[in-house]
């Protein structure tokens, strides 16, 4: 390695141990991550979505957590392309899945009203030839209704368009329901709406962060009514504030998710806030009109 003098700039040799020290961290990550399944340090977290128009709670999306005795809490965002790499995301989305699906069976047998969940499902877990063999057993092992359970992709699905479109619709003949995460941040275009089998978009925080700019609401109208068109459900992530719940609902998007309603909780909060929603609901359908 050379010494910091001989390089021309600093600009160069602060990137350079930048380049280190992020490389030292993704080994540590990955050393970690090859026993994380086998020592049980998953676990998932669960965020509410509301339907805009009347406030019901219509299901929760799974979101794992990571936690490991060395390295501490460590997010999804920078372990899942790790897990990606390493070939391990296969069996944590397996145990992920699982762990939500059963759970959300689980809130389903005592809440008056059924609820929905949604698994996050990164591209080479779909692309892989076991997976809807694997989701197929899981939901008939469970039990659970399989329009209750929903799979959430990236829009780089489209980047395979031809096998991929053939699993999705291998899915929907389960029975489970499949949307496009994080709609508008990826390269994809327009006609992968009506080129692929899903049930709803979702879309991604940025256009919601950019709500109070013109042109950015008229692009989620645009979608919105492409959606419509093309019979897809939609879905914004990424709510913090009561003003952008409104404008949505305005133009007509269904159902929310975000901090504003709720961040994502444990399986124990989440079902404590269940649990407070079911009697609210009880109080609301009781009282007098
Ligand atoms: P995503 O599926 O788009 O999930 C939304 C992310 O935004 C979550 O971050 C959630 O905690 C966060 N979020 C929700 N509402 C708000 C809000 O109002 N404001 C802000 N600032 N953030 C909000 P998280 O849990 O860190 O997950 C990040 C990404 O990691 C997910 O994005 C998803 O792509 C991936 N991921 C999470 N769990 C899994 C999993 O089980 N399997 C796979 N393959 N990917 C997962
Ligand atoms: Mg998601
Ligand atoms: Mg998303
Ligand atoms: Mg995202």
């Amino acid at each position: 390695l050379k010494k910091a003098k001989e390089y021309p700039t600093h600009s160069v040799v602060i990137f350079n141990e930048y380049l280190q020290s992020s490389l030292i961290r993704k080994m540590k990550i990955e050393k970690e991550l090859r026993h994380a399944l086998a020592n049980d340090e998953f676990d998932v977290h669960y965020q509410p979505k509301f339907c805009l128009k009347d406030d019901s709670l219509v299901g929760v999306e799974a979101l794992v957590r990571w936690e490991n005795e060395h390295l501490g809490k460590v997010g999804p965002g920078e372990f899942i392309p790790i897990a990606e790499q390493m070939g391990l995301i296969y069996e944590i989305g397996e145990c992920v899945f699982r762990q939500a699906v059963g759970q959300c069976l689980n809130w389903n047998q005592w809440l008056d009203e059924p609820i929905s969940v949604s698994v996050n499902v990164s591209v080479l877990q779909l692309e892989d030839r076991r997976f809807v063999g694997m989701i197929e057993d899981a939901i008939q092992q469970i039990g659970i209704p399989p329009e209750l359970v929903e799979l959430e992709i990236t829009e780089s699905v489209a980047q395979n368009l031809d096998e991929n479109r053939i699993t999705l619709s291998q899915l929907k003949q389960i029975g489970v329901k499949c949307s496009i995460d994080d709609f508008g941040t990826g390269y994809s275009s327009l006609n992968v709406l009506e080129q692929l089998p899903i049930d709803t978009l979702k879309i991604d925080k940025s256009f919601i962060d950019r709500l109070n700019h013109r042109i950015s609401q008229s692009v989620i109208e645009t979608i919105i009514h492409l959606c419509t068109v093309l019979n897809l459900e939609i879905v914004a992530e990424g709510i913090e504030s009561k003003n952008q719940a409104d404008v949505l609902r305005e133009i007509g998007c269904n159902i929310g998710q975000g901090y504003y309603f709720s961040k994502p909780l444990n399986q124990r909060d989440m079902s404590q806030l269940l649990r407070n929603y079911s009697k609210e609901n009880k109080k609301r359908v009781a009282r007098p009109s």
